[in-house]
């Protein structure tokens, strides 16, 4: 807790508004850690995964703000500087040189991986070819596994062990000033708001972007907050004390959310595949309001992004069948990566036409490319802080109404008791059995979308 000398960042931010400490209300902060890493004085400290000013120490320098991607993050400047190209907020996928899908050629790499291991291959080959000495991933706290907790993987077992998505907001930017005084070459995966922070904070910090080695992002269409894993676990009475490991991707893919017992024995927490057994309901209860205002799904500005691929088959199934990721290259360092490892025999990859890629992001392109900017205007019309990404996107008359319904399945976000009651119907025999339903129609609508798609020939 925060004592008499330690002041929240949103307390500094209401009380000292002309200062430069302050504002960073809790809703614009997308907890990526930056503001640690790059405080000379060391007084930026996370508690609950926000951050917060430990007085006296502060200098007043304003390099928190600065590296700040919560509050401005411009879309068009580092498009401008990365690419040499104009930002074009109608792409889902971003700048790229090529996309993929590709799976690791080794198959406990791609069995442990959340779709087809590629990011963990990755970094596994960049240690062994000794281009990094370590590698910023997330594993969880050895007291609670519903911690997620970043730390910097310098063996190829940690690399592993690291494997699959913790769909938990976690602050892995902060590990990064453990290597300010070093001077080891690191990989760092993370999704696009942790990326947009590490780039601000590469400006910044010269020293900082040389030992980068390589970025890799992973798509995010949002996260959860810790206490979605907790209530989820309590719901479904799991005994955390006995937990060994929670997998929010374990067994087949795509994966279900599991719990592995120190026994080894395994409880899986929903009937069905983690998205529609956990992760999309979840979202609707606990997935933080700022991620409602990113526009960023593929994470644009990373060397290489990674994502699943979810489009359907004509039978309603996925199309891949087995862990595959979509694999966007967007520099020419991550172009010499991925040639190396399929040179090296450790990486399938097998090109996909731009068609394919918006395709596979359809789903989420009203999410990130115009309801952002439609809430953001609102914000701002309203008087109230709201992120700068240094572009405007004009909100058409249907995104408007389409967000007032999307708005309504967000209602119960604030209320924790009701969250837990809504969570213990969901989980109920009844609740399975709607879901189960609803898991029966999105297939049918898939297999009808894909044979469209295919009497269209894509
Ligand atoms: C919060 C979150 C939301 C996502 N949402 C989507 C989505 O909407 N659509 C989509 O297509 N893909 C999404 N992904 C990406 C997807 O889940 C896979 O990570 C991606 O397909 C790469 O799979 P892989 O098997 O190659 O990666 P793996 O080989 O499993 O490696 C994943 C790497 O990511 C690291 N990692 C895990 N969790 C986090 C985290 N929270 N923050 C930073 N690093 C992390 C791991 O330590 C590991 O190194 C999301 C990922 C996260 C973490
Ligand atoms: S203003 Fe400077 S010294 Fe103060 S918390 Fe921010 S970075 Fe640290
Ligand atoms: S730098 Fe990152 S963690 Fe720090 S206040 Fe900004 S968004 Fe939050
Ligand atoms: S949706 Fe955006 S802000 Fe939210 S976790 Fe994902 S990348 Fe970060």
């Amino acid at each position: 807790m925060t004592d008499q000398n330690e002041r929240s960042y949103l307390e500094l931010g209401l009380q000292q508004a002309e200062s430069p400490l302050w504002v960073i209300p809790r809703d614009l902060c997308t907890r990526c850690g930056a503001c640690h890493v790059i405080c000379p004085t060391n007084v930026v400290r996370f508690e609950d995964e926000y951050p917060f000013i430990q007085t006296g120490g502060c200098i007043d320098c304003g390099l928190c703000l600065d590296v700040c991607p919560g509050i401005e993050f411009n879309l068009q400047e580092m498009h401008r500087e990365m690419y040499q190209a104009d930002y074009d907020p109608t792409k889902m996928g971003g700048h790229y040189r090529q996309a993929y899908v590709g799976f690791s050629s080794r198959p406990d790499v791609r069995k442990e991986g959340a779709s087809g291991g590629v990011v963990t291959q990755m970094l596994i080959h960049l240690l062994r070819e000794g281009m990094i000495d370590g590698a910023i991933v997330i594993g969880s706290s050895p007291d609670d596994p519903t911690i997620p907790m970043p730390f910097i993987a310098r063996t190829e077992a940690e690399i592993l062990e690291a494997a699959q998505s913790k769909y938990s907001v976690v602050a892995n930017t902060k590990v990064l000033r453990d290597l300010r005084k070093t001077k080891e070459r690191f990989a760092f995966v993370g999704v696009a708001c942790q990326i947009h922070g590490l780039r601000k904070l590469q400006k910044l910090n010269k020293r900082m972007a040389e030992r980068c080695v390589i970025t890799i992002g992973l798509a995010c269409r949002g996260t959860l907050e810790r206490q979605a894993t907790r209530d989820l676990l309590q719901v479904q009475g799991v005994n955390l004390e006995q937990v060994q490991k929670l997998e929010y991707r374990g067994g087949p893919f795509p994966g279900k959310f599991r719990a592995r017992y120190k026994d080894g024995s395994i409880q899986e927490l929903s009937p069905f595949e983690f998205k529609d057994g956990a992760f999309l309901n979840l979202m609707r209860l606990y997935m933080p309001p700022r991620c409602h205002l990113c526009p960023d799904y593929s994470a644009e500005f990373a060397d290489i992004s990674c994502s699943d691929i979810f489009l359907g088959g004509k039978d309603g199934d996925y199309r891949y069948k087995q862990g595959t990721t979509v694999v966007v290259c967007r520099t020419e360092k991550g172009e010499q990566i991925l040639k190396g490892m399929v040179e090296k025999g450790a990486l399938y990859l097998d090109p996909i036409q731009p068609e394919t890629l918006e395709m596979s992001y359809s789903h989420v392109r009203r999410h990130r490319k115009a309801i952002p900017f439609l809430r953001i205007q609102d914000l701002r019309r309203a008087g109230r802080p709201a992120p700068e990404y240094g572009i405007e996107v004009k909100s058409r008359f249907s995104d408007r109404i389409y967000d007032l319904f999307y708005r309504a399945t967000y209602f119960f976000t604030p209320f924790p008791r009701l969250k837990i009651l809504i969570l213990r119907f969901l989980y109920s025999p009844l609740g399975t059995a709607l879901i189960g339903l609803k898991v029966s129609v999105k297939k049918v609508r898939r297999g009808l979308k894909a044979r469209k798609a295919w009497s269209r020939g894509a």
